[in-house]
């Protein structure tokens, strides 16, 4: 059967056909369980914080200026940033102009963290990366990471830019993320030539489920100066992860003057991408037609990459870059999102 003979479910998306699929997928493979590269960062000494919020590390330099902040741990399980956080840390920082913030997000689900127990400890009761909605922290709802979100935004809410650090489940070169707006692409287009292998940059909508820290109004509005950006330093627990977070967060230091100049000259930009679909499992048998890897680029249209249930997912254009595919979805949670490069 042809592709342009097969009904789109809905008629809504372009990747998505009803069908009986033509071919059988492997079984997923199951969830990577590498043990950590290196011993887990001990962020005991910085969890007091210095100004009275947990966690939270205010330098100033007395000087008009940016605030700048680089957070880490929003996911209990995503070690990286916090070890590149701790890095930073150990010498003392001295901004030359504005105030610099170095902020452990949620140290309580790291405190949990059990790494025989890869996922478990994400988070101690919601996702924090879901709740930077001023409706939601307004409201009376109520969850740990809630409460932290609510400690924490009087800091966020004076933060002019700000670099989010997280790692991803499944192997993936790092890519920054940002929301729609234009200035976060530029700021994220800055910082990957500033590394000897620039990063993808992707620009996505968000997640339905609640928004991220990225996408809190204050950075994401397209009035709004404030500027934000996610890196995706690669696969949890490896030390190109950690690698990939402090050379990022030096970048990041030395593009607003509070860290030594890096000394390479800017390279050449890397891969822009949009984000134009999210792709849902809407069975338990979602699979894809191979192990691809985070930032894979399918070069025709109408490629078939995944089966789920009755239905076919295929590529909607041209060199479609897969962001973030998990391998092993569970029914109603994304598969992978499709970007189209710009
Ligand atoms: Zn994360």
């Amino acid at each position: 059967m042809s592709c342009a003979a097969k009904r789109k479910r809905g008629g809504k998306s372009s990747y998505r056909f009803r069908t009986l699929p033509e071919v059988l997928p492997p079984p997923p493979p199951p969830l990577p369980h590498a043990p950590p590269q290196d011993p887990l960062p001990d962020i005991t000494p910085w969890v007091q914080g210095n100004c009275g919020i947990r966690g939270v590390h205010h330098f100033e330099s007395h000087r008009p200026g940016p605030h700048i902040a680089i957070t880490a741990l929003m996911h209990g399980n995503e070690y990286a940033g916090a070890g590149a956080l701790a890095h930073l840390l150990a010498t003392p920082l001295t901004p030359t102009r504005g105030r610099l913030s170095l902020i452990f997000l949620n140290p309580d689900a790291y405190a949990a963290f059990d790494p025989r127990h890869p996922s478990r400890f994400r988070y101690i009761e919601e996702d924090m990366n879901r709740l930077w909605a001023p409706k939601l922290i307004h409201s009376t709802h109520t969850s740990q990471e809630m409460q932290r979100v609510r400690e924490l935004v009087p800091v966020i809410d004076t933060v002019d830019v700000l670099l989010d650090l997280h790692t991803m489940t499944w192997p993936s070169a790092p890519l920054l993320l940002t929301s729609m707006a234009e200035r976060n692409l530029r700021m994220a287009n800055t910082l990957a030539c500033q590394q000897a292998d620039p990063p993808q940059v992707v620009l996505d909508q968000g997640h339905p489920t609640g928004p991220r820290l990225i996408d809190y109004e204050r950075f994401s509005t397209p009035s709004g100066t404030a500027r934000a950006c996610l890196l995706e330093a690669g696969q949890h627990w490896t030390r190109s992860a950690t690698q990939h977070s402090l050379s990022m967060a030096r970048a990041f230091l030395a593009q607003h003057g509070m860290g030594p100049p890096l000394p390479t000259t800017p390279h050449q930009g890397g891969i822009n991408a949009v984000v134009t679909d999210c792709v849902e499992a809407h069975t338990a048998g979602f699979a894809f037609l191979r192990r691809y890897t985070g930032g894979d680029i399918i070069e025709s249209a109408q490629t078939l990459i995944a089966v789920d249930g009755m239905d076919e997912i295929r590529t909607p254009y041209d060199n479609c870059m897969l962001v973030i595919p998990n391998l092993r979805p569970r029914r109603g949670h994304t598969a992978v999102r499709l970007a189209r490069l710009l």
